[in-house]
C-alpha cells in the first residue's frame, strides 16, 4: 500500500483526525453489527498504522512492522463491510473527505490482493457481461415486456431528446423492475420524447468504484457516452442515484444530467403530468448517493407534496442525517447478513413514524427495504418516487 496512492490532502486529513469518534456514533454498519471495528475511526487508525509501517522513514523511526497477511485480511474485511453511506463524513467536525478515503483504501487493498472474494465476482461479471449481476446484457430491456402495452420499438429508438439510463438493479431484479415501468408510463403520459439504450447500456461503473477496480472504468464510460451521443439526446435521466453520481462525478460530459426527482419536478412544474387525488401518508427515505452525495433533498419532497392527497411525515433522521438502508457499497454482496441487519434498523425507524408507506428515490433502497419487509411479512408499502407518481397518474386505471 504505497503512500503515493494517497493525495497530499488525504495524508494531511489522516493526520488531522482527532479520534473524536463522532463518526462511529452514526455508522449504520458498526451499529447494526455492534462492532466498533467497522467504524470510520477504527478504519482511520488502521490505515495510519499501515501507512507508517510501509513508509521507510516512519518504519525506521517508529520501528513498525508490516501487518501479517492475516492481520491485513482482517482489516480488509472491515473496510469492505461499509455501505459507503458517507454519514461519517457528514458529521466529521474536521470535514475529512472520508468517503473518498474509503474508495482510495479499497483500491489499495485490491492492488495488495487483500480483499473479500466477492470482489472477483464483480470484476468477472463486469468484464464479461457488462452488468454487475452477470446476466445477459442483451436482456437489459426485458422489463418492457411486463408492461401492459409494450410499444413495438420496446422504447429503443434511433433518436430522442431524453435518454433514460435504467441501471443494473432495475433492469434485472423483479422487485425493482416496477420502477422503470412506472417511469416509462409517466414519460408516455407526459409526452416526453425518450429512448432506452437497450443492450448498448453498460453498467455505469459504480460497482467498480466501490470494489476498488477503477482501472476498468474507462471502457464503461466510453461505451455509455458513445451510446447516448448516438441518440443525439441533450438530457440523461437516472432513477438510480449511484448511476447519477457516477455520471456527474466521473463522466466529464456537458449533457444535462437529471435524477428522477429533479426530472419529475420539471414535469410537475410545467403541468405535464396529469395527477389525480391519492389519499396516502408517506415518509421519505433520502438515498445516500442522492441526498448526502448530490444534495438533492428538496426536489423529491416537492414532488411528493405536489401529489394531491399525499401527506408527508419526516423520519427522525432525514436529509443529510438520514440513516442508510444497508444497500450500498457492495455490502449486500460481501456481507448480506449485515446488510439485512441495517435494513431492519431502517424499517424499524420507518414503522415508528406510523406512515403506512415509505417513499425513496433509489432502486437499491427499494429492493433492500422491500426484501426485508417481504421476508418478515411486515405491513409496509415501499415505493420509489416514480411509483408514487405513477399511482397518482390520472390515466391510471
Ligand atoms: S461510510 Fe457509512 S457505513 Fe461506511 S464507515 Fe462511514 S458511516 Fe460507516
Ligand atoms: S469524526 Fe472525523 S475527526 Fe472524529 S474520529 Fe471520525 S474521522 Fe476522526
Amino acid at each position: 500500500m504505497p503512500p503515493s496512492k494517497y493525495s497530499i490532502r488525504q495524508l494531511i486529513e489522516m493526520d488531522a483526525c482527532t479520534n473524536c469518534r463522532l463518526c462511529a456514533d452514526v455508522c449504520p454498519a458498526a451499529g447494526a453489527a455492534m462492532n466498533g471495528e467497522l467504524s470510520a475511526v477504527y478504519r482511520m487508525q488502521g490505515l495510519k498504522r499501515h501507512l507508517k509501517s510501509k513508509a521507510g522513514v516512519f518504519s525506521k523511526l517508529l520501528g513498525r512492522r508490516p501487518p501479517s497477511a492475516e492481520e491485513l485480511k482482517h482489516y480488509a474485511d472491515t473496510v469492505f463491510r461499509c455501505t459507503l453511506c458517507s454519514n461519517c463524513e457528514e458529521v466529521c467536525p474536521l470535514g475529512i473527505r472520508l468517503k473518498e478515503l474509503w474508495l482510495s483504501l479499497r483500491g489499495d487493498l485490491v492492488r495488495e490482493e487483500a480483499y473479500p472474494s466477492k470482489i472477483d465476482m464483480i470484476r468477472t461479471n463486469l468484464a464479461k457481461r457488462r452488468n454487475v449481476f452477470g446476466e445477459d446484457n442483451a436482456e437489459r430491456g426485458e422489463w418492457v415486456e411486463d408492461m401492459r402495452k409494450p410499444p413495438a420499438d420496446r422504447y429503443v429508438r434511433p433518436r430522442a431528446e431524453v435518454v433514460y439510463i435504467t441501471g443494473c438493479v432495475s433492469a434485472y431484479f423483479p422487485l425493482a423492475q416496477k420502477i422503470p415501468i412506472a417511469l416509462a408510463e409517466i414519460m408516455d403520459a407526459s409526452g416526453v420524447d425518450f429512448t432506452l439504450l437497450g443492450e448498448e447500456e453498460w453498467c455505469c461503473g459504480f460497482p467498480l468504484l466501490g470494489a476498488g477496480l477503477m482501472e476498468m472504468f474507462e471502457d464503461f464510460r466510453a461505451q455509455n457516452l458513445a451510446a447516448v451521443k448516438a441518440k443525439r439526446a441533450a438530457t440523461v435521466v437516472f432513477a438510480c442515484p449511484s448511476c447519477y453520481q457516477m455520471w456527474r462525478e466521473h463522466y466529464r460530459t456537458d449533457l444535462e444530467l437529471l435524477s428522477a426527482p429533479e426530472f419529475l419536478l420539471q414535469l410537475v412544474r410545467t403541468g405535464k403530468v396529469p395527477l389525480a387525488e391519492l389519499p396516502l401518508t408517506v415518509t421519505y427515505h433520502d438515498p445516500c448517493d442522492l441526498g448526502r452525495g448530490a444534495r438533492v433533498f428538496e426536489e423529491p419532497r416537492e414532488v411528493i407534496r405536489a401529489v394531491p392527497g399525499v401527506k408527508l411525515v419526516e423520519l427522525p433522521r432525514s436529509r443529510e442525517n438520514c440513516m442508510c438502508c444497508g444497500g450500498g457499497g457492495n455490502l449486500e454482496m460481501v456481507d448480506p447478513d449485515l446488510a439485512a441487519k441495517i435494513a431492519k434498523a431502517k424499517v424499524d425507524e420507518v414503522l415508528a413514524t406510523g406512515a403506512p408507506a415509505v417513499v425513496t428515490s433509489c432502486q437499491q433502497c427499494v429492493r433492500t427495504m422491500l426484501s426485508y419487509v417481504k421476508r418478515n411479512k411486515i405491513q409496509l408499502e415501499v415505493l420509489d418516487i416514480v411509483q408514487l407518481v405513477r399511482k397518482a397518474l390520472k390515466s391510471s386505471p
